[in-house]
């Protein structure tokens, strides 16, 4: 007799286990008619069905999006609330391909994004778990060990992973409880303020690279800092956020400098 519709369906569950697949992303009953039912059951057509019936975003999965305003580009973070059809609407039950995910970042207004350009937030994210990486020149007073950055008050736990921003490059250390969606979102979130904050700065050099390559000095003024001076300052500080010409500009400064001292 053949198999029931429920054993199949268990079947699926269990090959989806064996291949470290989390059988909630995906359509189970999908797989089963495409890969067994309609399908031969070979392995090329188990693994074809496989991919077509994954979801590969669910209510509640944190995404970032990619915000345009005034000139910046902004990502943002949140999880998503719900699906849309390409009219605006709901869906009124569960589809494999949903058109859009409706998703409300906390420092922006909510936005309807297409699936296709929406990335796993821990795309954004390098995640560092070796022990002796993590807790590299770690603090004296703690025997060289980095507390844990997430919400605990003064009593944290040792960070057991450190979690890289990479557009940033800015790191932060967390215990494993601490390394979540939201905790690295909010990591996330500090670049963006510092980013706003530099709004000014940015376009300045964006509209005049070589300000960032005027004198260290003015006649009589020695001891002041100059514009040049803090616009090189803001550079070593969020070198990230330096557009490009005056990146290119200030490497060429420092190399003339480094040329005449040696
Ligand atoms: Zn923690």
């Amino acid at each position: 007799m053949a198999a029931s519709m429920r054993e199949l369906r268990d079947q699926a569950r269990e090959h989806l286990g064996w291949e470290n697949r989390a059988p909630e992303r995906y359509d189970i009953d999908g797989i089963v008619r495409d890969a067994w039912i309609n399908g031969n059951g070979s392995e090329e057509t188990w693994k074809t069905a496989v991919e077509k019936h994954h979801r590969r975003f669910m209510v509640g999965d944190w995404v970032r999006i990619t915000v345009a305003e005034d000139g910046f580009t902004e990502h943002h973070y949140g999880p998503i609330e719900n699906f849309r059809k390409p009219d605006g609407n709901y869906y009124r039950r569960n589809v494999a391909r949903p058109h859009a995910a409706f998703v409300h970042p906390e420092y922006t207004h909510s936005h309807v994004v297409p699936l296709t350009d929406l990335v796993e937030e821990i795309t954004d994210f390098e995640i560092i778990t070796e022990w002796s990486e993590v807790h590299e020149g770690g603090p004296q007073h703690n025997y060289g060990v980095y507390s844990c950055m997430g919400a605990h008050g003064p009593y944290a736990p040792p960070a057991k992973v450190m979690v890289i921003h990479k557009i940033s490059g800015r790191k932060k250390r967390f215990c494993n409880d601490c390394n979540t969606p939201d905790y690295r979102a909010r990591f996330a979130d500090e670049a963006l303020h510092f980013q706003r904050n530099s709004r000014q700065t940015i376009s300045e050099l964006r509209a005049n690279p070589e300000l960032i390559a005027g004198p260290t000095t003015e006649p009589g003024r020695s001891w002041e800092e100059t514009p040049a001076d803090e616009y090189r300052s803001w550079a070593d500080a969020f070198p990230w956020l330096v557009p490009a010409a005056a990146a290119a500009a200030y490497t060429e400064w420092r190399d003339q400098r480094t040329a005449v001292a040696a």
